[in-house]
Order: C-alpha cells, then sequence, then structure tokens
C-alpha cells in the first residue's frame, strides 16, 4: 500500500460572539486538516494546529507505506520539520489509515480500550464582554451541572479581583459535589500565581492550570509547594523531548498533551510512558475539530487509571463547550457527551466519516 496524495484544508470558523482567555480574544476557530489517500482506496483523516506545507508532503511522504507511520514521524523530524504540530495532523490521519485498513477502531491498534465511555469535564467559563460577566458565569456554570457533567473549568488570570469573584461565583452555582479546576493559561508570574491560588482555595480547586509560563519548570515546583494544590500543564509542548522537564521538575500533577500539538498517537505515546515513570497523570488537551475529538478519544481511552488501584482519580475529558461548528458539524455523525460522558467511537480508524460539505465551506 502507498500513499498517492494528500489534501490539506485550512479551517476557519468565525465565532458569533468572541471570547477571552487571559491571554486573547479568541473570534474565529482554526485548524489544518490533511486527507491522505492510498492506492488501497482508504483515507486517513488527520488535524493539526497547523497544516503541512505543499512542498514537503510531495518530497516526503508521496508513495511512502502509510502502515510505517513511526518511521515517517522520525523522518519528517529529521528532513528539518520542526513543526510537530503538522506532522501531527500526517500522523493521526497515518494511524486512521492503519485502523481502517485492519478493520478495527485505533484504540485497539494502541493496545485496547480501558473505558469506552470517558467521564468529560465541561470546559468553558471564558471572559466575555457582557454586562454581568460574573452572572453570566454563573449561569453557565450552573447550566454544565444541570446537563449531568460531574466537574468543570473555567479561564482565570484576568487579575485577582476577577479571579476571587468569578471563582467563588461559579463554585457556589455549581454546588459542592463537582470537580472544579481553573486555568490561567500561562497569564501570571510566580508571585500572584501563588496569591491567587491562596484566595480561590476554599473553593475547593480540583486542579490549578498553567499559571505561569511552561518553561519556568522550577517556578511551576515553587507554585506547588506553596499552594499543596494539584498542578496541570503543558497544552502547548512540541515533542516528547519538550515535555522531559516539566514532568521530571515536580512542578506539575497533571500533564495535559494535546495529540494536534504534540505530535499525534506516536509522540503522546512516548509522553504518557514517561509521565507515568515519573508519577504524573496525563489528562489530555482537547480544542478542536471533531477530527481532534475523535484522536483524542481514542487515546485517552487506552490510557490506564491513574493511580492504578481499585479507586483511581477520575480519567477527566476535556469537552470544549464553546461555539464551534467544526466540533459540532465535521463529523456527520456528531461526537456528544451525554450525561457526563464522551463514548468512544467504536469504527474503524477514528470511527468518524467527514462532512465534505462543511469542510469546503470553512476552509479559506
Ligand atoms: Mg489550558
Amino acid at each position: 500500500m502507498k500513499i498517492t496524495e494528500v489534501k490539506t484544508y485550512d479551517l476557519n470558523y468565525p465565532l458569533a460572539e468572541p471570547f477571552a482567555n487571559s491571554r486573547v480574544w479568541c473570534k474565529a476557530r482554526t485548524a489544518g486538516v490533511v486527507e491522505i489517500i492510498t492506492d488501497a482506496g482508504v483515507t486517513g483523516w488527520g488535524e493539526g494546529l497547523t497544516t503541512p506545507n505543499r512542498q514537503e508532503i510531495d518530497a516526503h511522504i508521496i508513495g511512502r507505506d502509510p502502515l510505517d507511520a513511526a518511521v515517517i514521524w522520525n523522518d519528517l523530524y529529521a528532513q528539518g520539520w520542526g513543526d510537530i504540530a503538522a506532522i501531527s495532523a500526517v500522523d493521526i490521519a497515518l494511524w486512521d489509515i492503519a485502523g481502517k485498513v485492519r478493520d478495527m477502531p485505533v484504540y485497539r491498534l494502541l493496545g485496547g480500550a480501558f473505558r469506552h465511555r470517558i467521564p468529560a469535564y465541561a470546559s468553558g467559563l471564558f471572559m466575555r464582554n457582557r454586562p454581568d460577566n460574573t452572572g453570566a458565569l454563573a449561569d453557565e456554570a450552573r447550566a454544565y451541572a444541570d446537563a449531568g457533567f460531574p466537574a468543570v473549568k473555567m479561564k482565570i488570570g484576568h487579575g485577582e479581583d476577577y479571579d476571587v469573584e468569578s471563582v467563588a461565583a461559579v463554585r457556589e452555582a455549581i454546588g459542592d459535589d463537582l470537580l472544579f479546576a481553573v486555568d490561567a493559561n500561562c497569564g501570571y508570574d510566580v508571585g500572584t500565581a501563588i496569591d491567587v491560588g491562596r484566595k480561590i482555595a476554599d473553593s475547593d480547586i480540583y486542579w490549578y492550570e498553567e499559571p505561569i509560563e511552561i518553561e519556568n519548570v522550577s517556578g511551576y515546583a515553587e507554585i506547588r509547594r506553596a499552594l499543596g494544590m494539584r498542578i496541570a500543564g503543558g497544552e502547548m509542548l512540541r515533542g516528547h523531548r519538550a515535555f522531559r522537564n516539566l514532568i521530571q521538575g515536580r512542578g506539575i500533577d497533571i500533564v495535559q498533551p494535546d495529540i494536534s500539538v504534540a505530535g499525534g498517537f506516536t509522540e503522546c505515546r512516548k509522553v504518557q510512558a514517561m509521565a507515568s515513570a515519573n508519577g504524573v497523570r496525563v489528562l489530555p488537551h482537547m480544542w478542536g475539530t471533531s477530527i481532534r475529538l475523535a484522536a483524542t478519544l481514542h487515546w485517552q481511552a487506552t490510557i490506564p487509571d491513574d493511580p492504578e488501584s481499585l479507586h483511581p482519580q477520575p480519567s477527566l475529558f476535556e469537552f470544549d463547550m464553546t461555539e464551534n461548528a467544526l466540533r459540532t458539524e465535521l463529523a456527520l455523525e456528531p461526537l456528544r457527551a451525554v450525561d457526563g460522558e464522551v463514548e468512544v467511537p467504536q469504527g474503524p480508524g477514528l470511527g468518524i466519516e467527514i462532512d465534505r460539505d462543511l469542510l469546503e465551506r470553512y476552509s479559506s
């Protein structure tokens, strides 16, 4: 079997209402999608934060055996493809092909699923330009609790006053039973991160995500020691070696590789092994189209419970609740959270069919 053609799609979905994390206002959702076509009539789909460029595809992918995913990964990297996010898209598409060729879901190729339904956390609660942002956050959080999510995550990093007031409002809205994570998107320095952490601690924070720049590994360790709170991060790191210091630095409890940023299935499994050896839990980051959603479900299904006991911490799936037709409509049969759980697709490969009309509509 050989790869005969690769198509790329730069997707852009403009938002009806922009929202902000601590660093940027998001006005559109974007993704790089690749379609890899083979001479066996099997086609694979992958997604990266970026798309590979055409010349590199023609020079290094056409004519290769698609079942050589790990070999192709190393070759692309060695060829100077510094953009691991683009390699991620290729790798996911190759695993999709491998599953379709063997008529089995990707999670089975990876050794089988520890769970077929994954409990999800509602990931949303961004800052928006509204007259009563705190009230709107409380209403949004209450809706997630009512929908049956066992956990929610909100954005902080907008200043101590904003964080303290809105975290208290969201905890009040969801009640005492739901797990509650906060995410500062690397928006603070060490001192502010510790101050904020102390002030929100009485809202029973399950994890504190990316309080500071991810490269500041000793800063993470300082925050973790000062707060005694679970610290999480790593969604923008690319390639397993980029995770090494963070995972070994005793600064995080939960590492969050994104399959479309860190390097696809091939690379994320290496990160997972490193995390396991260092006592760090893996909860993947997910922020993308139906393709990334499906790929993340397959990978997360294969990650063992942590700790491997009768009473593990929950393997929580990041379910993005914000407006994005690329996530809700790109797969002909959408992947949904029902009663706070998401089902792992059971079809061959990634187990999704792509809506080509939607793909063309949002291709730039
Ligand atoms: Mg995050």
